[in-house]
């Protein structure tokens, strides 16, 4: 007698649409003998399968552990059904009607078997530079409208040529409904254009020529996923200078794309999570440490290096010619959004690059590269954008169609679904009108993709953050949270963490509910609400942004705060962070108090002991002075640190710095080196974070913003909090600093911890 069969009916949710998981499906159940069919549906797919019980069982368990990225499911429901006659599996044409859940995909990195076929002489798609398939390409950024498929993306003017229709149709082939999918026949092709936009040479003759222009040393614009990279040879100082010269980027660090993970091997000692990152389907520009032969200008006074693994054909091909590095920085003016159209690079570039690598596959957004750094041992993404944006990102108990705007700088925007958030990319700093545009194109962008109309808009305290504007200029009911109390709530939620905790957040500044700046702040979680129970004692700061350039003004701030004027042990600091009118004009201002303000902004406070211990008077970029004395210290964790005591003040804990100057003021009569009383100054803090922690009883602490970027704070933090078996939670998926404030904000609003007005 036969088994008895049986028959199941799963619902799948997740990124399971254009990702290759129905010809996944489809292979499966031909090699377990299962009989069925597969099917897109609105909110995901829907499989139903036949067979003997084992075999079905093995059959879904397999669907779960054996789905091949980047298909992704985040939940499975099953129903028992009754059993049909039919034989065989098919896969079966969509559903398209009911409500759009299926998720947008990120671009992502060219795969291995793309690759492969890219260099094999005998493939029809040898040497073509828009190679992809369904587990590899662009998607976000060509994506116009949901449902995703090819009339909904900018591939929709290349119709496919028979041989593409064939793959596209096939369940068994790995191009089955790939939208993006082309070849040299039918699909986009290259041109190599002069700074006037006449064109030089095409297809790969287009690309040799780039590259022999970038191998003399030229600067090439070169049209990638997202939009241009500005490209020049990274051994080559004098190319690198002219470059920062004309990008009008004087000395932030610039990112490298590599010629081949080989390379890498030669030149960079990288630990096991580094090269995952790296080499990962995602592929961010990950901070590692070292220079590898690369020209000093690339990343000036700097320890660390941002590495980039090709993550197109085009950078694969243009890559294999070179076989060096190039720098890949965004196609920009400093501060300004990313170039994406070859019509307007003509003029953006003009000046700035001698040659432009272009493409007619139309790029519907702006997507720049992301940032990824191995902490702790685990990756943390310190700007989320290409590879990333727009995978939503678990929110529990959040419910669909709010918005949030973000803070000021490295804005970025998110959109509530039912319990998730999808985080937009990174947008910048809102400085430049054309960022500001990029902010409210995105917010608007999210909102059109998933068809939902904002109910309520999250913005931050800060009357004057032009997101904060943007928001309330519309006719939405606007809510504000204050700043730290979203980056608090973001480290909260992304940890999911319900228990009672405590919650560092230190970054450069944020509007505090009293009126002041804050940026060393702790707070206490506990049954849902959130307190602030502590912070750095403030200081005073003359001139708000200008000091944010000038850590010197920090150094002053806290000299006078501690000792009412400069001691004559900083008289040597003082003559090389001063002209001796600039000084005496700044002390008068703090002595009156009028134009300044008080702050206990952890940032701040960094910049104040880089100007006094290190003589990092000036800030290049923001965050350049505590990199650089962060460097100093070399990465060694220490157990002794400057004292940071606690005491209480109108209930409040206050972490005073005062004695930690006082150490430092000895220090200058003696020979204590720089790099010591950095390591001093990290391990003190570090040492204090934990202290409060024990003193407070707490079992828990989070650890977020901006500064905890800064790996000899974050990794000495974490060791000083479990030497006293405290466990500590951070960051991963969501930025550390002001990138992931909008996650925050959403997280805050479900918590309830928003102020102001509730509907207008
Ligand atoms: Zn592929
Ligand atoms: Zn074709
Ligand atoms: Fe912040």
């Amino acid at each position: 007698m036969e088994p008895p069969l049986i028959r199941y009916r799963a619902q799948v949710s997740g990124s399971v649409q254009g990702v290759g998981f129905r010809p996944f499906v489809y292979g499966l159940a031909l090699q377990l003998g299962i009989s069925g069919w597969v099917s897109n549906t609105p909110l995901g797919a829907e499989v139903q399968a036949q067979g003997e019980r084992e075999w079905v069982t093995s059959f879904f368990e397999k669907i779960k552990s054996e789905i091949p990225f980047p298909a992704r499911i985040t939940a499975m429901e099953f129903t028992e059904m009754p059993t049909e006659d039919s034989s065989g599996f098919s896969i079966r044409e969509s559903r398209t009607s009911g409500s759009i859940r299926a998720t947008v995909l990120p671009d992502i990195a060219t795969c291995s078997a793309c690759l492969t076929e890219l260099r094999d002489p005998t493939d029809r798609r040898y040497l073509y530079p828009f190679i992809n398939c369904t587990h590899c390409g662009p998607r976000y950024s060509i994506i116009k409208q949901l449902p995703y498929d090819r009339p909904g993306t900018s591939m929709a003017g290349f119709p496919l040529c028979p041989d593409c229709l064939r793959e596209y149709q096939d369940p068994t082939d790995r191009r089955f409904h790939a939208q993006p999918i082309a070849c040299p026949r039918c699909g986009p092709h290259l041109e190599l254009w002069e700074p006037d936009g006449r064109v030089i040479a095409e297809r790969y003759q287009a690309l040799e020529r780039a590259a022999m222009a970038l191998q003399s040393g030229e600067i090439v614009a070169v049209k990638g996923i997202g939009g241009f990279h500005l490209m020049v040879d990274a051994r080559n100082d004098v190319a690198v200078r002219r470059l920062r010269e004309r990008k009008k980027r004087e000395s932030k660090p610039l990112a490298v794309m590599v010629p081949s993970l080989e390379w890498v091997s030669h030149h960079y000692e990288l630990s096991d999570a580094e090269w995952k990152l790296l080499a990962s389907p995602e592929a961010p520009i990950v901070i590692v440490n070292g220079s590898g032969s690369l020209a000093e200008s690339v990343a000036p006074d700097s320890s660390m290096v941002g590495l980039l693994a090709p993550y197109s054909p085009l950078h694969w091909l243009l890559m294999d010619i070179l076989g060096f590095p190039v720098v890949a920085t965004s196609g920009n003016l400093s501060d300004e959004p990313i170039c994406t159209d070859e019509r307007e690079a003509v003029q953006r570039f003009d000046g700035i690059a001698d040659l432009l690598l272009v493409h007619n596959r139309p790029i519907v957004r702006p997507i720049d590269d992301s940032v990824a750094r191995v902490m702790d041992g685990e990756p943390v993404i310190w700007r989320r954008a290409r590879g990333y944006a727009p995978m939503p990102v678990p929110l529990a108990g959040i419910e669909a169609g709010v918005l949030a705007v973000g803070g000021h700088l490295k804005n970025s925007v998110a959109l509530s679904l039912d319990g998730m958030a999808v985080v937009g990319q990174h947008v910048g700093d809102l400085d430049t009108q054309p960022a500001r545009m990029r902010m409210v194109e995105e917010s608007h962008d999210l909102a059109a993709l998933y068809h939902l109309e904002p109910k309520t808009v999250i913005h931050d305290l800060h009357p004057d953050y032009a997101s904060t504007l943007f928001a309330k200029a519309k006719q939405w009911p606007t809510k504000s949270v204050q700043h730290h109390i979203a980056h608090a709530a973001s480290c909260l939620a992304e940890n999911e963490v319900d228990s009672r905790s405590m919650i560092v957040v230190w970054d450069g500044t944020g509007l505090g509910t009293d009126g002041t700046i804050w940026g060393g702040e702790f707070f206490a979680f506990e049954d849902g609400q959130i307190q602030r129970i502590a912070h750095l004692r403030p200081f005073p700061l003359v001139g708000g942004d200008v000091a944010v350039r000038e850590p010197r003004r920090s150094a002053l701030g806290v000299l006078f705060e501690a000792f009412g004027e400069v001691p004559i042990e900083f008289a040597d600091w003082l003559g090389s962070a001063f002209e001796l009118k600039g000084s005496k004009a700044l002390l008068s201002l703090l002595r009156s108090g009028t134009s300044s303000v008080m702050t206990s902004s952890a940032g701040r406070l960094f910049d104040a002991f880089a100007s006094l211990g290190a003589k990092f008077h000036v800030s290049r970029f923001e965050g350049d002075a505590p990199m650089r004395f962060e460097s100093l210290a070399k990465g060694e964790v220490q157990t002794m640190g400057y004292p940071f005591p606690i005491r209480q003040e109108n209930g409040l804990h206050i972490l005073d710095w005062e004695p930690a100057l006082q150490q430092l003021r000895t220090a200058l009569t003696t020979v204590t080196s720089p790099s010591e009383i950095s390591g001093m100054f990290h391990c003190g803090l570090a040492n204090a974070i934990g202290q409060l922690a024990v003193d407070l009883h707490f079992e828990r602490v989070g650890l977020s913003g901006g500064c905890f970027q800064n790996s000899l704070l974050f990794e000495s933090t974490c060791q000083a909090l479990r030497s006293h078996k405290i466990q500590v939670f951070s960051h991963h998926g969501i930025p550390p600093g002001d990138g992931g404030l909008a996650y925050g904000q959403l997280a805050a609003s479900k918590f309830g911890w928003t102020m102001g007005r509730e509907v207008r």
